[in-house]
């Protein structure tokens, strides 16, 4: 973990400004109780000087506008699981914690939307969408914990993403205060308009850099009558990316198309007692949802699609625990991983799906030539690849390896049309690789915007992208 603990005392002009728009119990600025707000998932940590709690957009406005006057950074903060520092306070200053903003403001079935503040979890939404027949598709496996405001600064996906899209196609419009200390609304109640500029989208995925998010709008999608779900070993990546390719080309898009590689095959076998064809080289979960009374075919078609020259076996479920069974094989991956390399570095660099073979292949060379182990899986229909550099900071070769392997595993990902994150954003983490994907001129644009949204730099500075003087 990267700590710094050092703190700055607020001014007491500024703490008396806090105190104007909050209660006390708004407030904390004991070192030992802004300790737990100054990290995240990607174990880098340092301590705000105080936290803040403000309980809806008004407050969030007032305390934006009382940072701009000091010139004090703030960092919005969900719950703190994202994986990229996103929400580590790298100046100290104010966190803003959207823990206290978690009221529906309302809800619309008819016109498939509900209007929530960011600080409800994905699940506490779900479930109250699911009473009306609802879901909200964006899934990430931390949803029991992770905030909606988080889910929306970095784009956050999961499975579904591949047939109902990520935030930003799930997202009809926000409520927002601008890093100048100005309320926004962007977007729209319907699922039509093309009034102006698309802020919307713009401030989905700026990952608390442009504007503090205070409600937002989300589209809904109806609830599935039921789901089938497949699981198919292939003999090798290739044969198992032609069937992702031939699946994502017909019309019946799987509700989830995930994938792992034999290396993540071998470690399952090693650290669990699920068994697998002994040639088995790749393996893709594939779940189906639709009408009860077309899932019978839906599985059929899939199944003769799925079915190349490298496939080994194709089980479909008939019953809920052969379902369960299934993903079994799936679900022993991460806790094998994080017994075998507790300090793994996760990437989720995404490639276009017919590069997959290649980029696994790349992998396994990078992997050899660095003598780190590399374990591959993720969401297979988008191309998104969570790749799993499993490094021990005890082994003086791994550790004088680690940097240029995951330099070159970029690398790799843009000579392959790729992207550096498909859902984990850039933070403070993958800051330094930003320039090799975007040009210099698109770079200057994205600073320009920033200055305008934050003209003193206060939301999430020294993120991003490396900032220059313009
Ligand atoms: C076990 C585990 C599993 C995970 N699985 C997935 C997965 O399947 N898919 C996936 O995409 N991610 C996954 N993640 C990563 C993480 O959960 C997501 O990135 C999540 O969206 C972060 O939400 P959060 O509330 O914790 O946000 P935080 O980590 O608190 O913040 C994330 C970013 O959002 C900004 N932010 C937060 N609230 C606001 C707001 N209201 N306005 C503006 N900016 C704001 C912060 O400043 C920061 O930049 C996983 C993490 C863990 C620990």
């Amino acid at each position: 973990m990267t700590t710094s603990t050092t703190r700055k005392a607020l001014s007491p002009e500024f703490a008396a400004g806090l105190s104007n728009i909050l209660a006390p119990e708004q407030i904390l600025s004991e070192a030992a109780d802004c300790l737990a707000y100054g990290y995240d998932n990607s174990r880098i940590q340092v301590s705000p000087d105080a936290v803040v709690f403000p309980h809806d957009h008004e407050q969030v406005l007032a305390v934006v506008q009382l940072c701009n006057q000091h010139h004090v950074a703030l960092t919005a903060r969900g719950r703190g699981t994202g994986t990229t520092g996103g929400s580590v306070p790298l100046r100290g200053g104010v966190v803003l914690s959207t823990e206290q903003m978690q009221k529906v403001i309302a809800c619309h079935p008819d016109d498939r939307y509900i209007t929530v503040q960011p600080g409800l979890s994905n699940q506490a939404v779900q479930e109250i969408v699911a009473e009306h027949g609802y879901f909200w598709p964006p899934d990430p496996s931390s949803a029991a914990y992770c905030s909606i405001g988080g889910n929306l600064a970095y784009n956050s996906a999961g499975p579904r993403a591949v047939k109902y899209g990520t935030p930003r196609e799930n997202v009809l419009g926000l409520r927002a205060v601008t890093g100048d200390g100005k309320s926004i609304r962007t977007g729209v109640f319907t699922t039509k308009g093309v009034v102006g500029f698309d802020f919307t989208r713009l401030l989905i995925g700026s990952e608390g850099a442009l504007a503090i998010i205070t409600e937002a709008t989300l589209k809904l999608t109806p609830l599935a009558e039921d789901k089938r779900i497949l699981q198919a070993i292939y003999r090798d990546i290739e044969s198992a990316t032609r069937a992702v390719a031939d699946i994502m080309k017909q019309p019946i898009i799987p509700c989830a198309l995930e994938f792992i590689d034999g290396t993540a095959i071998d470690l399952i076998r090693k650290n669990s007692d699920i068994t697998f064809p002994e040639a088995a080289g790749a393996m893709l979960m594939i779940e189906l949802d639709g009408a009860q009374q077309h899932l019978a075919a839906d599985v059929e078609k899939i199944t003769a699609v799925a079915s190349n020259h490298g496939l080994l076996s194709l089980t479909a479920a008939e019953t809920a625990e052969q379902a369960s069974a299934l993903w079994n094989a799936r679900k022993a991956l991460s806790p094998a991983l994080r017994n075998v390399a507790p300090n793994k570095i996760n990437e989720d660099i995404v490639v276009p799906v017919s590069n997959i073979p290649a980029l696994i292949h790349g992998l396994e060379e990078l992997s050899a030539k660095h003598a780190i182990p590399i374990v591959n899986f993720g969401h297979a229909g988008n191309g998104n690849i969570h790749v799993n550099l499993l490094y021990d900071p005890e082994n003086t070769l791994q550790a004088k390896n680690i940097d240029a392997c995951l330099s070159q595993v970029f690398d790799l990902t843009l000579q392959l049309n790729g992207s550096l994150s498909g859902e984990h954003g850039v933070g403070i983490s993958k800051q330094a690789f930003v320039a090799r994907e975007l040009d210099a001129t698109s770079l200057n644009l994205m600073q320009q915007i920033k200055n305008d949204f934050d003209p003193n730099n206060i939301l999430n500075p020294d993120k991003l992208f490396i900032e220059t003087q313009t």
